[in-house]
């Protein structure tokens, strides 16, 4: 089966920095992708540049066959590449579930209005996804007073909104506790597998990353050091030194065994 993404030879420089620096790979149909690497090793640059917000210096990137390096992000998601967990694409003042019909609406691009006649559009739609997520019980408060975990749980069902073919997710988990974080990627993680949604995620907790995907790339300076399935990773001496330089990848693991 021909791959859902296909990044060749992607590149971008800050001046003299090679923020990503020659990467390629493939991403297949339902495949959890993770990329990890050191602080500064390119991950968001790389993130940037597939959802539009960066162009590239040099390379492209095939959205089912088609090159969209360089596209407008507008243009990106429209073609099915959804970003999750940006805390900022909830609207406070709006309900839980005004903000999926909000986002359903923009899916099926009727005008944003607020009438009563919106507040019918796509409920019943909206309802089904928020109960997909487990937020069910929470669709008539307010987003502002939501906790920080369920506040994730409605970005995750804005982001199936637009039903996309991808997502990206830079650091899904920040800012929540252990238990937190593998309850969310685990309701993530089934979600998607369900729909068949392919998934790159890019990850500080090595529990999550080892936890929940098929298969890892670790990024270092800007290049691909490394590409393969869990096992794989956590035996590769190179990333090991990678990590164990900045002393991260296998903490998780040493204390669970100590
Ligand atoms: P990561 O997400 O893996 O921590 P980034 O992609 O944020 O890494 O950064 C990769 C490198 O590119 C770093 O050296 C960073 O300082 C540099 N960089 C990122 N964005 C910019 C920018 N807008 N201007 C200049 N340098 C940048
Ligand atoms: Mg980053």
């Amino acid at each position: 089966m021909s791959p859902i993404l296909s990044v060749r030879n992607l590149s971008r420089n800050f001046g003299a920095i090679k923020a990503v620096d020659d990467v390629s790979f493939d991403l297949a149909k339902g495949e959890l992708l993770a990329l990890i690497g050191p602080n500064g090793a390119g991950k968001s640059t790389c993130f940037n540049m597939l959802m539009g917000q960066l162009k590239p210096s040099s390379g492209t990137v095939q959205l089912m066959g088609k090159n969209i390096a360089g596209m407008q992000p507008r243009k990106i998601w429209r073609m099915g590449v959804g970003r999750t967990f940006q805390i900022t694409a909830t609207y406070a003042s709006m309900t839980v579930v005004e903000n999926v019909q909000m986002a359903l609406m923009s899916h099926h691009k009727r005008l944003y209005s607020l009438t009563t006649f919106a507040h019918k559009l796509y409920r019943e739609e909206a309802l089904a996804l928020l109960d997909t997520v487990g937020m069910a019980d929470q669709s008539e408060r307010h987003c502002a007073v939501l906790a920080y975990g369920d506040l994730k749980r409605l970005e995750l069902a804005v982001a199936l909104a637009n039903d996309p073919i991808l997502l990206l997710m830079d650091e899904p988990t920040a800012g929540m506790a252990p238990r937190e974080r593998i309850a969310l990627m685990q309701l993530t993680a089934d979600i998607l597998e369900q729909r068949g949604i392919s998934v790159l995620f890019t990850e500080h907790d090595m529990d999550v990353v080892f936890a929940h995907s098929h298969r890892i790339m670790v990024l270092n300076r800007g290049q691909l050091i490394a590409d393969g399935t869990v096992d794989e990773i956590r035996n590769n001496p190179q990333v090991q030194e990678v990590y164990l330089g900045g002393g991260t990848l296998f903490k998780a693991q040493e204390d669970a065994n100590a």
